[in-house]
């Protein structure tokens, strides 16, 4: 049996202290008001060691809401441009939950891509993911159905596992989880009387969500035209919570501030729900009522997103169930529309 790696609650505070000490930047869970967010901390102290998802992921500290791109000014009739250059440092990302995790691999996979963000590529270069298993699935999560699970290993570097009040199971999963761990082999031990399928298996029992959606792009996709989206989209509001809160939601504009001779070119984050989102400068709007809007959102995380890339972009997480205005969800309203378009089973014996 291999055995797996254990560390003690007070040495992973003692190598997040080492990586202060080394210099990183290290974000955690943080309280603020009602809400737990993550926040840069100054000591492990301030982390709030919660077990729910936090209110916001962690996707704004590699891609901000806002941030400038390019300076521009016009001197004596030429255009000069100046990129901006924004400070990036190496930072460790504390307790994401593996949902999270995935979804920064996704802003990844589609900031790589052409034309690269250079800026989110090289922060996403200088970041390690320590997260930890989930424990207790929030009432909108259903990780397993779109391919994740508890314990998914995609985006995150070290993955810890609750064992006890007083250990984790550690598993690096990446090149940066391995350094991690090497550089800091005196916290860790080998026991091998843990089983880390027992416990992953035992962990994913308590997602209650589990109707799969995996596959379904091809058949959500063909139902672009049918009418259940005029029904299942009617109640969408347009205000872009559900973007707001989604761990891999990255759709942005580009917008200038300032005057024709001086300014700011900035990149803003966006919403395919927005009224706005689509139209065109003659005031032509392809996807002219909310349904159509609502109906982006959802075939773009589980039909375009999964032919482009091979992967569900919606990680499950359940925010935007939790948080939308008027009870949008995203799993209900996928299954309702593949149960309205398949073609009921055929009685047996008939
Ligand atoms: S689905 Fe809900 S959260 Fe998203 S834009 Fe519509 S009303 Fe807002
Ligand atoms: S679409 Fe909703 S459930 Fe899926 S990842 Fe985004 S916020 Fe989470």
């Amino acid at each position: 049996v291999k055995a797996e790696l254990v560390i003690t609650r007070s040495d992973v505070d003692e190598l997040l202290r080492r990586l202060l000490a080394e210099g990183c930047r290290l974000v955690a869970p943080v309280r603020s008001g009602t809400r737990v967010v993550f926040e840069e901390v100054a000591s492990v102290d301030e982390i709030e060691h919660h077990k729910l998802n936090t209110t916001l992921p962690p996707k704004e500290l590699l891609f901000p809401r806002t941030e400038p791109v390019l300076d521009f000014a016009l001197v004596a009739g030429q255009l000069e441009l100046e990129g901006a250059a924004p400070e990036i440092r190496e930072t460790v990302l504390f307790a994401v939950r593996p949902c999270d995790a995935a979804g920064l691999e996704h802003l990844a996979t589609v900031f790589s891509d052409e034309p690269r963000d250079q800026f989110f590529v090289d922060r996403w270069k200088r970041t390690v993911v320590i997260y930890t298993a989930c424990t207790e699935p929030g009432p909108g999560c259903f990780c397993t159905a779109v391919g994740l699970g508890p314990t998914s290993e995609k985006g995150g570097d070290l993955l810890l596992v609750e064992l006890d009040a007083d250990r984790f199971l550690a598993r690096p999963v990446s090149d940066k989880g391995r350094e991690l761990v090497e550089r800091h082999d005196d916290l860790f031990t080998g026991d091998d009387s843990v089983s880390f399928a027992s416990v992953a298996g035992e962990l994913e029992t308590r997602v209650k969500r589990t109707e799969s959606l995996m596959g379904a792009g091809p058949q959500l996709c063909e139902s672009f035209a049918d009418e259940i989206w005029k029904r299942v989209g009617l109640a969408c509001l347009g205000c872009g919570i559900c973007a707001y809160t989604c761990p891999s939601c990255h759709c942005f504009d580009l917008v200038e501030i300032g005057t024709p001779e001086r300014g700011e070119r900035l990149k803003v984050w966006d919403c395919c729900a927005f009224g706005s989102f689509t139209v065109h400068a003659s005031g032509h709007n392809p996807r002219a009522d909310q349904a159509a809007r609502y109906r982006q959102r959802v075939l773009h995380k589980l039909g375009y997103f999964p032919k482009r890339f091979g992967a569900s972009m919606c990680v499950g997480c359940g925010r935007c169930v939790v948080h939308c205005p008027v009870g949008q969800d995203i799993y209900e309203v996928a299954h309702t529309v593949l149960r309205s378009v398949q073609p009921p089973a055929a009685e047996p014996g008939g």
